[in-house]
């Protein structure tokens, strides 16, 4: 059997009086009848044609293509499954979730808006938290009411990924997008290369959940770039064999290993935890995080067996100044969603994930994913954690920065009043006690 010379360009179709649908429905009919495909189904049509053709004949049209199978594409693309529109999910790492580049530490409450912890998924539970100051002293606070988890992320980012799947959603793997179209007839192409082959699939919403290095976001023309004092740069190794307690995050604030961030040690059950630091783009003094990092580990672990090793880093701007664009949002560390004093990004960008789909159903219920269409993302983004993150960006500067001898002055005050009364909140309302306009904005954020 000869393999079909037939490629059908969107231009060929749009002049076609017939109509897309139709005429994409009457040449399925005519291939399936050549090659006796009677029983296909749609997507087994498009593999078998693919294969046949060498280029894929028709151009596939989803309502939502999600690009990047993180915890905020995968949460898009479950959402928008869910609301019955046709979603596809796109990740260029062979599988979800690995590699891990985080800490992997998430709050019962962020965590409960979403999915019912499970054991497989969570590595262990946090009751409290523990300040370590540069001098050592150790502080162990209450979690107000709000306990903690380290997630297992390879499992967590793969089930989200799955629930997707089972709403309908199709995911592929192992295959980028390299390229995206401006807006055209309400549709934006993306080009898609992986698995040997390349081709174009054309969307109502493109997300743009491709993580910090986002391309997506740029070729629609938005900017995502942060300036090194607002990046943090981390590093982050598991060790295995420590003795540690299983049920305490632990935060180093120290200038010495971290500058204008943190150190953190998140037990990982049996012995193990992700321990590793944060610092700013603009303070390593010409050490690289891995370096600040081995004399960290020197230090407080010497001898301890490192079982894997991670880098990344986490735009800490507290908000691109535009998200949405004609057809497209951009979600997640795409758009600088995480926790500027923290780097904590996984709840944000579920959060976001989930508004985007949500958006998405009702501005293509309405016709139309222009950008106006695609405000209520950003006002809901905004109400839920946005205009908190640009109060947390402006109280960086004054909790971050502050020096050696002052995390220590606050850790022996606390060291001697009773657990109970020793918060987070207390704690930064006494770090910021010099600073009155930071304390007020402290204020607005806490109360
Ligand atoms: C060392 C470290 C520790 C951290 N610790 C914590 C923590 O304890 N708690 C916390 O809440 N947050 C933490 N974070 C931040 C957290 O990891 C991120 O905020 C979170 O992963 C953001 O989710 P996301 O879905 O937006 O992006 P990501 O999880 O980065 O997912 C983006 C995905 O897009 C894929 N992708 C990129 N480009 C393309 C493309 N062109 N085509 C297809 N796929 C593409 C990537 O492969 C990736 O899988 C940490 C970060 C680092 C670096």
């Amino acid at each position: 059997m000869t393999s079909i010379e037939l490629t059908v360009s969107m231009k060929m179709i749009s002049i076609l009086p017939l109509g897309r649908k139709k005429f994409e429905s009457c040449l399925q009919i005519l291939i399936k009848s050549i090659y006796h495909l009677e029983n296909c189904t749609t997507w087994q049509y498009i593999v078998f044609a693919t294969k046949h053709s060498g280029e894929s004949l028709i151009m596939q049209t989803y309502d939502v293509a999600v690009i990047g199978g993180g915890p905020a594409g995968s949460m898009t693309a479950l959402t928008a499954a869910e609301f019955g529109l046709e979603t596809l999910l796109v990740e260029r790492h062979p599988v979800i979730g690995s590699p891990v580049r985080c800490a992997e530490g998430v709050d019962h409450k962020g965590l409960s808006q979403f999915f019912s912890p499970r054991p497989e998924w969570i590595a262990s539970i946090i009751q409290s938290y523990c300040l370590v100051a540069p001098d050592g002293t150790k502080v162990v606070m209450s979690n107000e009411g709000n306990k903690g988890y380290i997630l297992e992320r390879v499992v967590f980012d793969r089930m989200i990924a799955e629930k997707a799947a089972g709403k309908g959603a199709h995911l592929i793997t192992a295959v980028e997008a390299v390229g995206m179209s401006s807006f055209e007839g309400g549709f934006r192409t993306v080009s898609l290369a992986g698995c040997e082959r390349k081709w174009d699939v054309r969307a109502r919403v493109v997300i743009a959940a491709d993580g910090v290095e986002s391309r997506v976001a740029r070729w629609a023309g938005l900017e995502t770039s942060a300036a090194p004092h607002d990046m943090e740069t981390c590093a982050q190794v598991t060790l295995a064999g420590i003795d540690c307690e299983q049920d305490m995050f632990r935060m180093y604030f120290t200038n010495e290993f971290a500058p204008k961030g943190y150190a953190w040690l998140f037990p990982k059950g049996e012995g193990t935890a992700n321990v590793g630091l944060g610092i700013s783009g603009d303070s390593a003094g010409g050490k690289k995080p891995l370096e600040h990092l081995d004399a960290f580990l020197a230090r407080h672990f010497p001898g301890a067996s490192v079982v894997s090793r991670t880098f990344g880093g986490v735009p800490c701007t507290g908000g691109i100044k535009k998200m949405i664009a004609d057809g497209v949002m951009v979600c997640g560390d795409a758009a600088h969603m995480a926790n500027p004093i923290t780097g904590g990004g996984i709840i944000n960008g579920m959060i976001a994930g989930h508004i985007a789909g949500e958006t998405a159903a009702e501005a293509l219920k309405r016709g139309n994913a222009l950008e106006w269409a695609l405000k209520p993302y950003v006002e809901r983004c905004n109400k839920r954690f946005g205009s908190m993150n640009r109060r947390f960006y402006r109280l960086k500067e004054g909790i971050l920065r502050l020096p050696d001898e002052r995390f220590n002055s606050l850790a022996h005050e606390f060291a001697g009043i009773p657990i109970e009364k020793r918060t987070p909140t207390r704690v930064l309302m006494s770090a910021l006690a010099s600073q009155p306009q930071l304390l007020l904005l402290l204020a607005k954020v806490v109360f």
